[in-house]
């Protein structure tokens, strides 16, 4: 699988296509989740072209990893997670149900969550 440079969040790292923006480095950019699944709903993609958390692994950076992770940490501390605790989730190809193939990490909380994945009936 190749990056696709017209997924939605390569536009928005364009300034295409807008976000409720919550921080930005030289390695990130953090905003808020279209359609929050829980009471705080952020996402944090770099700003490589990277579809998904395994093309991160193996093509990244030194310097991308570890600005991606510190990042990780601020935006939690940003948006209030740290204390009550929270969720990160990176859906990663068809199995784990990704759907926008621009490597993002999911940070959820402002209340319990529940389990980590649903009961299959
Ligand atoms: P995935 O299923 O790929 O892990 O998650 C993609 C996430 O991107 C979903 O939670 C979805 O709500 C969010 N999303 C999709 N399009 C947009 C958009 O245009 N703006 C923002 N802020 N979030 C989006």
């Amino acid at each position: 699988m190749t990056y696709d440079p017209n997924n939605i969040f390569a536009k928005i790292l364009r300034g295409e296509i807008p976000c409720k923006s919550l921080y930005e480095d030289d390695f990130v950019l953090a905003f808020h989740d279209i359609q929050p699944q829980a009471p705080i709903h952020a996402l944090v993609i770099p700003k490589g072209p990277y579809q998904n958390q395994d093309a991160f692994a193996v093509q990244a950076t030194e310097a991308e990893i570890v600005g991606f992770t510190r990042a990780l940490g601020k935006v939690a501390a940003m948006v209030g997670l740290v204390e009550g605790g929270y969720r990160s989730i990176s859906n990663c190809g068809a199995n784990g149900g990704q759907e926008v193939p621009h490597y993002h990490v999911h940070l959820l909380g402002g209340g319990s969550l529940g389990r980590m994945v649903s009961k299959k009936d």
